[in-house]
Formats: C-alpha cells, structure tokens, sequence
C-alpha cells in the first residue's frame, strides 16, 4: 500500500532478524542484538528474548553466579517466575509482569534463576534480558537493584492498542523504574486493526521487537513492510513518531517490546559480562572479579 509520505513519521532504517543462540546454562534466546547484522542500538548494548520455555521438574536452567560491571542487566518476565540474587545483597522474586532492574556499576556478581518452585515442579518460563549501557562517567557507580511488580507497572489505553511502561516516558506516561540517562522500555499490545503511535524525541534511538503476531510499519517513503514474530524494527534519528498497526486481517494481536534512549555516543569495549569503553578497562574489569572485588553471593537463607 502506498501512500503520500508523512513528514511526522521517522524513516524506517530496517528490520533485522533474531538468531536463536543458547546462553546462561543452556536456555534458549532469541537475540535480535548484538549480531552481525546490529551491534547495538545505543544505548542499549542486548536484547534477549528467553524462551518461551517448557521446564520439566528439575530440568529449568537459567544463568548461575557471574559478575557484571559498567552497565545494567533488566530482566522483564512475560510468565514463570525468576529469581535474583547479587553480591550487594539484592535479591528478589519476580512473576509475569515484574522487573529486576540492576544497575550493575563497579561490579557486581549476580545470579538470575527460574524461581526454586519451578526448578523443583516445573513450569514456562518467557521473558527479556536487556542490556542498558552507562555513560562512562558512570560505570563505576555503586550497584543498586530495582524490583517492580505488574501491579507498579501503569498501562495507557489507547485505541485497539496498550501499552505497559516499564521505564522512561512514552504516550504520555511514565515507567517507575530509575534509570541512568533517558530509557523508555514498554510492552505494547496492538490489536487487529490498531494503530498505535508513539512519539519519541528526535535525538533518541527507538528500536521495537515483535515477539507475537506481526505489525506493519510505515518506512516514512509512503509503503509500509511487515515486521514479524522475532524481528527488531529500527529507526533512524529524526524527528516525529513511530507507527505501528496491527493487520486488520491477522488472528491475533501483535505483542513487541519498545526500546527507546537516548544514545550515549561512546566507544563500547566489550568482553563476555564486562561493557567498558576501553580495552584497559576491560583488563582491570577482569582482574577485579578474579580477584574477589565484586564479592560473592551470600549463601541462601542468611541474606
Ligand atoms: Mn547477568
């Protein structure tokens, strides 16, 4: 379908695809980045889609003792239930619809499991890792831990579309979680024949992952693409908003994650669990943890 241009919508820069990888103990993601087509979409440095995952008792694996320093890990649970545990003494349980926003600054070492029930009884797991970067100015900021419940987490009603904000402001509401610099992360719901539209400033970054159903887009040239279960829409930087349908025709309402911020514009060193801006850093980063800098987990039951 082609239409006139509208000069209030952002050009679309593309759509890229997932790759489906393990990680943690051994759980499937779907990561639409970094891969080699998308390194990253400033300032978010990963976006994980985890399962979703049918656990037989004893069988759920997640992601054991590991360190972190010079970024924030957000988990976003869809169902199941998933546990933190992090060597500054942050711990939490979250169900469908909650939040664990860490900001893992200096170093921290974390574990995020499926919680203990479901390891021991079973269960679906379906969820996102995000991975937010710090300026570098704040990469060596003390770690915090955020948990947030469904119940913390408004919705705006718009017409055939919702949208539930975790951080940062976009239709006109605000997400509670803190964050460093400008972030918008929101779960949006459109139904068949929605059309919802966010504006985003023109200074920021947006990015929207559909994980069911699949939307339309407008590319800002007058057409529109699909962008399908498991793809990343990204946008360029201009000016006006984002639009995002939901077919007339299709079965079922499209379900995506939006990411939107401001870029930090800095160099990116990464290595495994470490996100500096130098190599050195890096080195220290390594050196740090290894040598028990970013402390240990207190054993279960005396935190
Ligand atoms: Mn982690």
């Amino acid at each position: 379908m082609t239409t006139a241009p509208d000069p209030t919508l952002r050009p679309l820069a593309g759509v890229v695809p997932a790759v489906e990888t393990l990680e943690g103990g051994g759980f499937r993601v779907h990561r639409p980045f970094p891969t080699g087509r998308l390194e990253l979409l400033d300032p978010f440095l990963l976006l994980d889609e985890m399962g979703p995952t049918d656990y037989r008792p004893g069988e759920a694996v997640g992601a054991p003792d590991h360190p972190h320093r010079g970024f924030e890990t957000v988990t976003y649970l869809l169902e199941g239930e998933f546990e933190h545990r992090d060597s500054h003494g942050g711990h939490g349980v979250i169900g469908p619809g909650g939040v664990q926003w860490m900001t893992a600054g200096a170093g921290v070492v974390h574990s995020e499991m499926p919680s203990e029930r479901i390891r021991r009884h079973g269960g679906r797991v379906h969820g996102f890792q995000i991975w937010v970067n710090l300026p570098a100015a704040d990469k060596m900021i003390p770690p915090r831990y955020q948990s947030l419940t469904a119940a913390d987490l408004p919705t705006v009603e718009g017409d055939a579309w919702r949208l539930r904000l975790v951080a940062g402001e976009l239709a006109g509401r605000r997400g509670p979680a803190a964050t460093r610099t400008p972030v918008a992360v929101a779960h949006l719901v459109v139904e068949p024949g929605g059309v919802a539209r966010l504006d985003v400033p023109a200074d920021h970054n947006v990015g929207l992952y559909v994980f069911a159903g699949g939307a339309t887009v407008p590319t800002g040239a007058g057409a529109s693409t699909p962008v399908g279960t498991h793809e990343l829409a990204v946008w360029h930087r201009a000016g006006g908003g984002v639009v995002v349908e939901g077919p007339p025709t299709a079965d079922r309402e499209v379900e995506a994650l939006v990411l939107a911020g401001a870029p930090l514009g800095e160099p990116v060193a990464r290595y495994g669990p470490f996100v500096m801006t130098t190599r050195q850093e890096l080195i220290e980063a390594i050196d740090d943890f290894q040598a028990g800098r970013m402390g240990t987990i207190a054993p279960t039951g005396s935190a």
